[in-house]
C-alpha cells in the first residue's frame, strides 16, 4: 500500500473540508513520515527480499510507528497538531486524526504479519500483497472511489476540477514509477527517497488545492 493510504486523505477532505488536502495528505503518511525518519537514524528496521510477491518489504523491526498502540498515538498527535497548531475545529482535527489512523488499519489490509498489537506482541497483517492483481486493484479502486467523492465535493463549492485531476495524475503516476522501480537493497536510501515522495506530495497537494478553503462548510 503506498499510494492507496492517499484514498482516506481525499476521503478526509470529502467529508471534513475544512482542513487543507495537504493536512490530510500528511496525515495519511504520517505514520510512514515517522517510520521513513526512524529507518534512516538505525532505529526501525527493513530488509528487502525481490522474490516476495507484493512488496519486497521485510518489516522485521518498527514498534515506534507501525504497533497497534503507535499508531494510535501517532493519531492523537495528529489530531492534536490539527487542532492547536493548524487551529481547526474539533470535527474537522478529529477527521484528521482518524486519516493518520487510517494508515495503520490499511497496512493491516495489505502487510504480511508485522504489524504487532502491542510493543513485542503479537504481529498481524491480511497479507493481501500476496495477491498482487487484488491489491493492486484495491489501492486504484479506492483512490477512484474518493476521487469521485472529492471531486464531487469541489464542485458543490463551485471549485474547478483541473488542479484535482492534476493530483490525481500524479498519483497514478507515482504508483507506475513505484511499480516500475525496485528497491536497492539499501534501507537508508530507500528511506530517504520514500520520505522525499512524502514531502514532495504534501508540497503537491497544496499547489493543488491553494486558498478558498474558509468558505467550506
Ligand atoms: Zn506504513
Amino acid at each position: 500500500m503506498f499510494v492507496g493510504h492517499y484514498a482516506a486523505a481525499l476521503a478526509g477532505k470529502a467529508i471534513a473540508p475544512k482542513a487543507p488536502l495537504w493536512t490530510y495528505v500528511g496525515a495519511a503518511q504520517l505514520i510512514d513520515i515517522g517510520w521513513s525518519s526512524l529507518v534512516m537514524a538505525g532505529v526501525e528496521k527493513v530488509r528487502f527480499d525481490p522474490d516476495l510477491p507484493g512488496s519486497p518489504l521485510i518489516l522485521d523491526h518498527m514498534p515506534w510507528t507501525h504497533s497497534l498502540p503507535a499508531a494510535i498515538a501517532w493519531s492523537l498527535a495528529g489530531l492534536m497538531l490539527a487542532r492547536w497548531l493548524l487551529k481547526l475545529p474539533w470535527w474537522t482535527a478529529l477527521a484528521v486524526g482518524l486519516v493518520v489512523f487510517s494508515h495503520w488499519a490499511t497496512d493491516w489490509l495489505v502487510h504480511r504479519p508485522d504489524l504487532e498489537i502491542w510493543p513485542g506482541g503479537q504481529k498481524v497483517g491480511l497479507g493481501l500483497w500476496n495477491l498482487p492483481g487484488a491489491e493492486k486493484t484495491l489501492e486504484m479502486g479506492l483512490i477512484a472511489l474518493t476521487a469521485g467523492c472529492w471531486l464531487w465535493n469541489r464542485g458543490r463549492f463551485g471549485r474547478t476540477a483541473w488542479p484535482a485531476l492534476l493530483f490525481l495524475l500524479y498519483l497514478v503516476t507515482l504508483q507506475m514509477i513505484g511499480e516500475l522501480s525496485a528497491p536497492t537493497g539499501d534501507a537508508f536510501a530507500f528511506a530517504r527517497l520514500g520520505l522525499s515522495v512524502y514531502l514532495v506530495t504534501i508540497a503537491v497537494a497544496w499547489l493543488a488545492d491553494r486558498g478558498q478553503n474558509r468558505d467550506e462548510a
